[in-house]
């Protein structure tokens, strides 16, 4: 087995091992840097409350914890799935250089995990999706933005 294939069936183990341990979905993500896995990550909704724990993104804060750092830009992602607008969001946060996956989304929604509804969510107006957004004090708030903006000693990113 190449290189590229032993990662992903590393991220695929975890899928299955940490599922079956009742951790979550079953759905497992491993950070490769210069050739090594630097960080494993899991589903982990279930075991923890968490809505926000998937694989991808549990991978993802191990990494950049393991590395020091909040960009992964010489790093490679070996999901066992393909990610969630989440992850997804998360990944381009995160700037590694390539992304493997192993099953599709449309294989994901086959097990009753479908996310193409948040797909679709962010292509309509915002008065028009299922969760209800109101904008509320922009002049209050724009004032982060403003100190943001003058702040001479920040680090963009
Ligand atoms: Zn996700």
């Amino acid at each position: 087995m190449k290189q590229k294939e032993e990662f992903m069936m590393e991220a695929i183990k975890l899928s299955i091992e940490k599922m079956e341990a009742g951790f979550g979905g079953p759905f497992g993500a491993v950070v490769v840097c210069d050739g090594k896995i630097i960080a494993r990550g899991y589903n982990n909704v279930l075991a923890t409350n968490d809505p926000t724990a998937h694989a991808e993104v549990d991978a993802i804060r191990k990494a950049c914890q393991a590395l020091g750092t909040y960009q992964l830009d010489n790093c490679e992602l070996y999901t066992s799935c393909e990610p969630c607008p989440m992850c997804l969001g998360a990944i381009y946060w995160a700037r590694p250089k390539k992304v493997y996956y192993g099953n599709t989304k449309t294989d994901a929604a086959r097990i009753g995990f479908d996310d193409q509804f948040i797909y679709d969510e962010i292509e309509k107006p915002l008065t028009a999706r299922a969760i209800p957004m109101e904008q509320l004090l922009a002049d209050a708030a724009k004032e982060a933005f403003d100190r943001w903006e003058a702040k001479v000693d920040k680090t963009g990113y």
